[in-house]
């Protein structure tokens, strides 16, 4: 199947593949079924859920197969593959042997797309600064929908808007690296970068490789669209020399964005005041960020400057990142489950000012906990409490240089936390580690941190 042209891109009566039958590979299914594609899906592992999808799907017509590819994948005109398939993995390198064009999920989206497309990616802050320009964006005159990375695959979006089409619709995609792996066409016309650490290097193999792909994500923007970046962070800082688009930087220390600030607030385009730093609700210097670069973006688009800072001054954050759950006998208890790497729990040890009795544990994923060591110093953590498989390893990295008690699961440390804690402290499950020795995920783990503190309420 040629698709050289976007414009020429004719799916109707083709064969098509769809590899994954997690939330992505099903709305793409469905997409391509519903614009008259032959579709069959199919998935590597076998469970109870994919044979009740497959059922489910072949009351769409759709068939497919789970616990294997069979070569009944490559009699296809084209291959569509979820963010979780490797580019260079054994199914994709045979597709291409046999001429067979693959993309991505986000790059088949595209194709039917016919709304304003908003993307953002960066190693830390997606989601949040996402559901901050999804709340901007929901006015008398722009309908915006979240979707991408955050759980809503594109492709849902895209059948919706075909299906029954809201001529206010923009998309406001979250981007992982993994889906610019295979991209084609697809360009936003507004794309922000937020930051770039060193994250998921096990597949990208090389740093280089990483920022490539995130880059991509402007690589076919043209002069009509806008890129947006943080001249705070070093390897954005020279990406954009010399690109087609209109290039706006956004930071929190240089003069040179849309927005400026001082230790008490944040001034807008014209130097008029935006909003203060104290009518801000969630946390941490790093939601300053995200706060300046959803509205550099907003303003960009055209919202107006007093709507903007209405909804960002009424944002009160997402759930299980440094969320706000209660507080009792005067300590606040703060989950934070999202942070499964060290430098979002350094991220959440500088957000508060507070005395901190840190809650750290779970599966470790090859972190060094002595790397907190002089983070716990500076931000006056009280007490580590330690739970879980990485309890004992915890809590000797810590030695004598922080009060420690290691306890076996979460439950229990949420009440020895209420037990050690005075009034004026923070209580705060930054876990540092992932969730699955105890739990299915970090949204579970979350959810029950919550549960428990609201029964030490009872308890009271
Ligand atoms: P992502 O979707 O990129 O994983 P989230 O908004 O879910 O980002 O935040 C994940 C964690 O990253 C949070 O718990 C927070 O500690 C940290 N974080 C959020 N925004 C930033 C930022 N701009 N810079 C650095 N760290 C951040």
């Amino acid at each position: 199947m040629d698709i050289q042209n976007k414009n020429n891109i004719n799916i109707s009566g083709k064969a098509i593949s769809i590899i994954g039958l997690g939330r992505s590979g099903i709305a793409a299914a469905k997409l391509a079924q519903h614009h008259g594609a032959q579709v069959f899906i199919s998935d590597a592992s076998s469970s109870e859920l994919n044979r009740h999808t497959l059922n489910e799907l072949k009351l769409l017509n759709i068939s497919g197969e789970e616990g294997g590819h069979s070569d009944r994948i490559y009699n296809a005109d084209l291959l569509v593959i979820s963010p979780g398939v490797p580019k260079d993995s054994r199914v994709i390198l045979k597709a291409i042997k046999c001429g067979i064009p693959v993309v991505g999920e986000i790059e088949f989206a595209y194709w039917f797309s016919k709304f304003p497309i908003i993307a953002v990616t960066g190693s830390n802050g997606k989601t949040t600064t996402v559901n901050i320009l999804g709340k901007i964006f929901k006015t008398e005159t722009i309908h915006g929908t979240i979707c991408g990375n955050v759980g809503i695959p594109f492709s849902q979006e895209v059948l919706a808007d075909t299906i029954n089409p809201d001529l206010k619709r923009v998309y406001i995609l979250e981007i992982s690296s993994f889906q610019m792996e295979s991209i084609y066409h697809f360009h936003p016309n507004y794309s922000l970068f937020l930051n770039i650490t060193p994250d998921h290097l096990d597949r990208h193999g090389t740093l280089d490789n990483y920022i490539h792909c995130k880059l991509r994500m402007a690589e076919n923007q043209t002069e009509d669209d806008t890129v947006i970046y943080n001249q705070n962070d070093l390897e954005l800082q020279h990406a954009f020399v010399n690109h087609k688009s209109k290039v706006i930087p956004f930071s929190t220390i240089h003069q040179s964005g849309l927005f400026r600030m001082n230790e008490t607030k944040i001034y807008g385009p014209d130097q008029e005041s935006f909003i203060g730093l104290s009518q801000i609700k969630i946390p941490g210097q790093h939601n300053i960020e995200n706060i300046i670069a959803a509205s550099t973006l907003s303003f960009e688009f055209g919202i107006s400057l007093s709507h903007i800072s209405k909804t960002v001054s009424e944002f009160t954050g997402v759930e299980h990142r440094l969320e706000y759950v209660t507080e009792i006998d005067g300590v606040t208890y703060i989950n934070d489950s999202k942070a499964t790497n060290l430098e979002s729990v350094i991220v959440a040890l500088s957000s508060f000012k507070q005395p901190l009795i840190l809650i750290l544990g779970g599966r470790n994923k090859g972190a060094d906990f002595h790397n907190l060591l002089p983070h716990t110093k500076v931000n006056q953590v009280k007490r580590v409490i330690s739970y879980g498989e990485a309890r004992h390893e915890i809590t000797d990295s810590f030695g004598d240089a922080v009060r420690s008690e290691s306890i076996l699961d979460l439950r229990d440390a949420v009440v020895t936390a209420k037990n050690l804690a005075s009034s004026g402290d923070v209580v705060l499950l930054s876990p540092g580690c992932a969730s699955f020795d105890q739990f299915d995920h970090f949204e579970e783990r979350g959810k029950m941190f919550k549960n428990w503190v609201k029964e030490l309420e009872w308890v009271k």
